[in-house]
């Protein structure tokens, strides 16, 4: 960061993120998944990290949340390294849907019976099948494992009660795994594949653990604080592509436009983006919009991408 800029962030942060805390009261937490509804509907939280390892944070950075759909980016990486693009690309799709992240329409509409992409929960659930292990519990410890990796933190785990209320209330879920593993999409157990996709979904973290993986993918998989290429470039390359296509589910669209960064986020109010070649940025605030986005968070990134001229394009 240059001096000017982490002066502008140190002082603004702070501001910027109670200017935006004001929409939470718009919003509503997960309810789908009941232990979710319990997280703190006022929330707000960014850390923002650079190459030489200075962060700045603001607002309730210091949350635990679980990663839900944020882990769909590395379980994809670790199934096109444990695979390659050819296997995994024969199970999902390149194209986003549209559609809700759980919706089954597209499914049976449109042959060949795959999920259009690795982001939407049914591509997601392809995607886990992939991760390789000789049984869920390896798989489900190779990917956090990975996990642990990228965010430089090994004491990354499960937060338990969340995986447990989604495992318990996962009829959509479940019914769209059954439905893959008719269609020949899914290999092994069903109920093998779905433990492995809830428990990379509850993995808890906070934002600044979420910024140090997005700070992986700014470099291009390497991690910059050591210089180890953690992920092939070609797989990151692939992963931001999805961020920006799919990553924001429906609003994936008006995010390119309003905010113009590769991002991904979860149900539970998480945000992973990054500035290709300079920061990674992890967000939180539970409040979700009627797209399933932080409302709050997605209100901040449009501040700060506007204030900095962070877009792409
Ligand atoms: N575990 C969540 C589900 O399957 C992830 C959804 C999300 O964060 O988009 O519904």
């Amino acid at each position: 960061m240059s001096l000017t800029e982490i002066e502008r962030l140190q002082a603004l942060l702070p501001v910027w993120v109670e200017s935006s805390r004001q929409l939470c009261a718009d919003g509503k937490t997960a309810s789908y998944i009941p232990e979710l509804a319990k997280s703190p509907l006022g929330a707000l939280g960014i850390h923002i990290m650079d190459a030489k390892g200075h962060s700045i944070s603001a607002g309730d950075a210091e949350l635990s949340f679980t990663m839900q759909s944020i882990s769909k980016v590395f379980s994809l990486i670790l199934a096109l390294m444990d695979n390659g693009e050819t296997i995994v690309f024969d199970k999902v799709g390149m194209e986003p849907t549209g559609d809700n992240f759980n919706s089954m329409l597209k499914l049976e509409l449109v042959q060949p019976s795959i999920p259009f992409n690795p982001l939407i929960n049914a591509g997601a659930i392809a995607i886990s099948s992939l991760i390789a292990g000789e049984n869920p519990s390896e798989k489900s410890n190779r990917l956090l494992e990975f996990l642990r990796l990228i965010s430089n933190n090994s004491k990354l785990s499960y937060d338990h009660d969340v995986y447990r209320s989604e495992s318990d209330s996962a009829n959509l879920n479940r019914s769209m795994a059954y439905f893959l593993k008719d269609k020949g999409v899914l290999n092994g157990s069903v109920e093998d594949v779905l433990d492995v996709y809830f428990r990379h979904c509850s993995v808890s973290v906070n934002c600044a653990d979420i910024a140090q993986m997005a700070l992986v993918l700014a470099y291009n998989g390497k991690n910059p604080l050591t210089g180890e290429q953690l992920i092939p470039r070609r797989y990151v390359q692939i992963a931001k592509t999805f961020m920006i296509t799919c990553g924001m589910y429906n609003a994936s669209g008006e995010f390119a436009i309003q905010v113009g960064l590769p991002a991904k986020s979860g149900v539970s109010g998480g945000i992973l983006s990054l500035v290709p070649g300079r920061y990674g940025i992890g967000v939180v605030g539970p409040s979700l919009n009627r797209k399933g986005n932080s409302i709050a968070g997605v209100s901040l990134l449009e501040i700060l991408s506007r204030e900095f001229d962070w877009s792409l394009f």
